[in-house]
């Protein structure tokens, strides 16, 4: 399938009284056309960073991309005018976030809002765009369209807040959709239901979608491809089935072996290895996870691991010594072998 999306080795900083605090380092990933690709990883790991890097929304300052490409349609993101940028924001990628709230205007209604991607986008009429609205409305299934459309957000419920959102999102029909942690302040069921409208819209638009969460429930759900994140860094990549079922770094044990497996409670902050991640303003030399490891050994300190394709797999890569042929052989715990 052809790539929409390209980030290649991509830096990003942010300056502090303390120093330089090194967020991204080094990421690297594709995203196909029509899938959806997971960033998972603790909070303060750099996925959310990342994904704002791509749209070109890191405050600068104290923030900067300091290198790297983002290539969208074959195009460095990283390189084009912010005047630029503003036509591909909302048009050919955007973007939904936790808290509707942050991103929907209080002041204006929920229909104008959704009207006015598609004036100034897409060159719509008023009333052109007033029909796209209602449909889009519908086809995210807000009940009563005609009534909700002359409505300000105060008026919708939570799970309807972050529908209107997912709408304006779409309403320009974008080639990616960047959703931040979408479903993590909704209760299970309603956050069921926005999984399934997302799942539902992939198929019917054929939106890419990019995932950021820490949440392996909702990646398991819908997710075709998973990215691992840790400390700034990409640690394991693989499809779904790869990076659940064949996990190869020990910090993606600790991940799934902390999954809970029966019960359906989705709010738990992944941090089930202890230990705490690296301090970002002096990252380690080797290994970020050295320090929390059970199978650390002496080149894990001394050298940082390169990015290994695991043996007798498509797209499943791991960056951990333990892949090294003159590395011992460790098998996963058996609680994360499924
Ligand atoms: Fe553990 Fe070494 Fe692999 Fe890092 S490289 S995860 S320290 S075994
Ligand atoms: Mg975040």
């Amino acid at each position: 399938k052809d790539k929409i999306l390209e980030v290649n080795d991509l830096h990003v900083s942010f300056k502090t009284y303390n120093g330089e605090v090194q967020a991204v380092r080094s990421v690297s990933f594709d995203v196909k056309k029509g899938e959806t690709v997971a960033i998972v990883g603790e909070s303060g790991c750099g996925k959310s960073v990342t994904s704002q890097s791509i749209m070109r929304l890191i405050p600068e300052p104290p923030g900067w991309i300091k290198s790297g490409e983002v290539l969208f349609d074959g195009k460095d993101l990283t390189k084009v005018s912010e005047k630029e940028m503003e036509g591909i924001r909302g048009k050919d990628i955007a973007m939904i976030f936790q808290d509707p709230m942050t991103s929907l205007n209080p002041t204006m209604t929920v229909g104008k809002q959704i009207m006015e991607g598609l004036v100034k986008h897409q060159n719509m009429g008023k009333a052109q765009a007033k029909e796209r609205a209602l449909e889009m409305l519908r086809l995210v299934g807000i009940p009563s369209p005609e009534r909700r459309i002359n409505q300000y957000p105060h008026q919708f419920s939570g799970g309807m807040r972050q529908r209107a959102m997912i709408a304006i999102a779409l309403a320009c029909a974008p080639q990616l959709l960047i959703a931040d942690e979408p479903t993590t302040a909704l209760d299970v069921t309603i956050q069921a239901q926005i999984l399934d409208l997302m799942n539902d819209l992939k198929e019917r638009l054929g939106t890419s979608i990019i995932l950021i969460t820490h949440d392996l429930g909702v990646v398991a759900d819908v997710a075709d491809r998973v990215v691992v994140m840790y400390a700034g860094k990409v640690i394991e990549s693989g499809t779904v089935e790869e990076i659940f079922h064949r996990p190869r770094h020990p910090y993606t044990w600790g991940l799934m072996g902390s999954m809970p497996r029966l019960d359906l409670t989705r709010d738990k902050e992944l941090s089930p290895i202890t230990g705490t991640p690296p301090d970002l303003l002096s990252p380690p030399k080797g290994c970020p996870f050295a320090a929390r490891c059970k199978h650390a050994m002496k080149v894990c300190q001394r050298e940082m691991p390169e990015t290994t394709q695991v043996r007798g797999s498509g797209s499943h890569k791991v960056n951990c010594w333990l892949e090294h042929p003159m590395a011992p052989a460790v098998e996963p715990p058996a609680e994360v072998v499924g």
